[in-house]
């Protein structure tokens, strides 16, 4: 059985203390591809020693995170277009738009998200979205900028059933995560109407825990709790379950 965590920030310092351990606990449960997004330019070199130091494991992505949107954005841009150019990555991620962490850069951020899909675009790749407290604004710009060459993962998808079915309106597979084991997450009321196709697992670790770790440094390991929770939702096995996903993260980063 091999696992996909799509997305987990490995060389977040939360680990810095046990990291190898941490992946190989991952390893041992069969969670084999580990997908990486990108935040700014600060962890640039702590990705790339994570994929030297794992390299049969861990899939980069590269992009600026909506809340690393400042000032100084287009220079953060500007990094990320040149790592483009230097060597392959898997996805342009994580971007999008947060209101729930700062309202005010709201225009740099639309601006930033969007130069970002052209560049996935152009380089052929998928988007990874962080979309908080910002729906209509995501669907607003992706409304804009559709087509057969956008596709992509909502990461962390936490709307509703109608929000579900227009995030893949634009190609986009919905990233589960620990929510869907929260008593208060609602996804799991309704995940199981959307077609196991257009799921993929991550674990959003350090962050996001899911059941009965919530509120604890989460780490990719738990992504096992997330396929526990899909299998009875969906009335499938476990096995079954990560198979599909698994042959879904394929399709989305071609690896
Ligand atoms: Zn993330």
């Amino acid at each position: 059985m091999i696992i996909t965590d799509t997305h987990t920030h490995l060389y977040s310092d939360a680990f810095d203390d046990d990291r190898s351990e941490m992946i190989q606990r991952a390893i041992d449960l069969g969670i084999t591809r580990f997908f990486i997004p990108a935040i700014d330019s600060s962890y640039t070199k702590s990705m790339l020693q994570l994929e030297k130091d794992f390299s049969e494991n861990v899939f980069l992505m590269m992009g600026l995170h909506p809340t690393s949107v400042k000032e100084n954005y287009k220079s953060e841009l500007l990094h990320v277009e040149q790592q483009l150019l230097n060597r392959k990555f898997y996805a342009i991620g994580e971007i999008g738009i947060d209101l729930y962490w700062d309202k005010s850069t709201l225009d740099i951020q639309i601006d930033a998200f969007r130069y970002q899909i052209q560049l996935a675009k152009q380089y052929k790749l998928p988007i990874v979205i962080h979309c908080r407290e910002a729906f209509d604004e995501i669907f607003e710009v992706l409304e804009q900028e559709k087509s057969d060459d956008l596709f992509g993962i909502f990461h962390c998808f936490t709307g509703n059933l109608e929000q579900a079915h227009k995030a893949l309106s634009y190609n986009m597979k919905l990233g589960i995560g620990g929510v869907v084991t929260f008593k208060n997450g609602k996804i799991d009321q309704f995940i199981n109407q959307i077609d196991l196709k257009h799921i993929v697992l991550e674990t959003d670790a350090p962050y996001l825990a899911p059941k009965p770790f919530r509120g604890k440094r989460n780490e990719s390991s738990y992504v096992y709790k997330v396929l526990e929770k899909l299998s009875e939702l969906y009335g499938m096995s476990g096995a079954e379950i990560a198979r599909i996903t698994t042959e879904n993260s394929k399709a989305i980063f071609g690896v």
